[in-house]
């Protein structure tokens, strides 16, 4: 394991999480001025930032040890070593093994946006499910998810994060098309890039059932535009955002 070390103010550093992340980090920590991003091996990266080889036992242990629990109201995010008795609906997922650990922003964004959009017994289509975090939280809120993914590497882990969480949605390897024959959906998550969502929209539209809503993020602020237009036909009633990142949700 590599780390990155890169020192800048509070606000540089804040904005470059996310490209640290999109870059193929593993995982970030920020202290004092400074960020640490944990990569499988060193790569060009043009901030200026230090590499450094860390045996793995560092890592795991730095990362065990430093990895903090994450809020996403009504939901926090544990790692299986965190105790919690403290309030909300706990999600129990094991980090560094799939996208989907409560630390990214778009993540909280999604997880917050199930809380305010579903209903209990609610059919939820969790579309790039990575850890599965968010069909887990769904199943946590009373609806019956599927999350579909199309690297199969991710399956598994979601299926084990499931099972820790005492829940169990279906999970499959595919995309959209591979929960057609399972719509229509009252809910439609999916935590993806701009381009891929204007792509998938007259899907979206076809899976989804009079009066669902559809919650969409993993948008840059600046590519907003491109699902917009994608998907004007159907009313936008909500759009939130945290630092870069926005969420849109549409209702058919
Ligand atoms: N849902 C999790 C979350 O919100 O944290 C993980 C989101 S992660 C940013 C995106 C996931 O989408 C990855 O696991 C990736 O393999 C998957 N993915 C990428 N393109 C996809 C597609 N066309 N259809 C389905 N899944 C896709």
């Amino acid at each position: 394991m590599w780390v990155y070390r890169l020192k800048g103010t509070p606000w540089e550093l804040d904005s470059l999480i996310p490209e640290l992340f999109h870059r193929g980090a593993r995982g970030l920590l920020e202290g004092e001025g400074e960020v640490l991003a944990y990569f499988p091996a060193p790569r060009d990266l043009p901030y200026g930032g230090e590499w450094q080889e860390l045996p793995d036992e560092d890592w795991l242990e730095a990362w065990r040890r430093d990895l903090k629990p994450a809020w996403a109201p009504p939901f926090v995010v544990l790692a299986p070593w965190h105790p919690w008795e403290g309030e909300g609906i706990p999600l129990v997922l094991e980090p560094g093994m799939a996208f989907g650990t409560g630390h990214h922003e778009t993540t909280r964004l999604a997880l917050e946006a199930l809380a305010r959009h579903l209903s209990p017994g609610e059919k939820v289509l969790d579309v790039g499910t990575g850890s599965g975090i968010l069909s887990i939280a769904a199943e946590k809120l009373g609806g019956k998810a599927l999350g579909v993914d199309i690297d199969p590497a991710v399956l598994p882990q979601a299926e084990a994060n499931a099972r820790a969480n005492g829940v169990s949605p279906r999970f499959l390897l595919g995309s959209l098309e591979a929960a057609l024959p399972f719509a229509p959906f009252g809910l439609i998550v999916a935590n993806l890039f701009a381009e891929l969502h204007a792509e998938l929209a007259p899907l979206y539209k076809e899976a989804l059932a009079p009066g669902g809503r559809l919650l969409l993020t993993g948008i840059l602020k600046e590519k907003v535009h491109l699902v917009r237009a994608a998907l004007e036909d159907l009313p936008l009633v909500e759009e939130e955002a945290e630092g870069e990142w926005v969420l849109l949700v549409y209702r058919r």
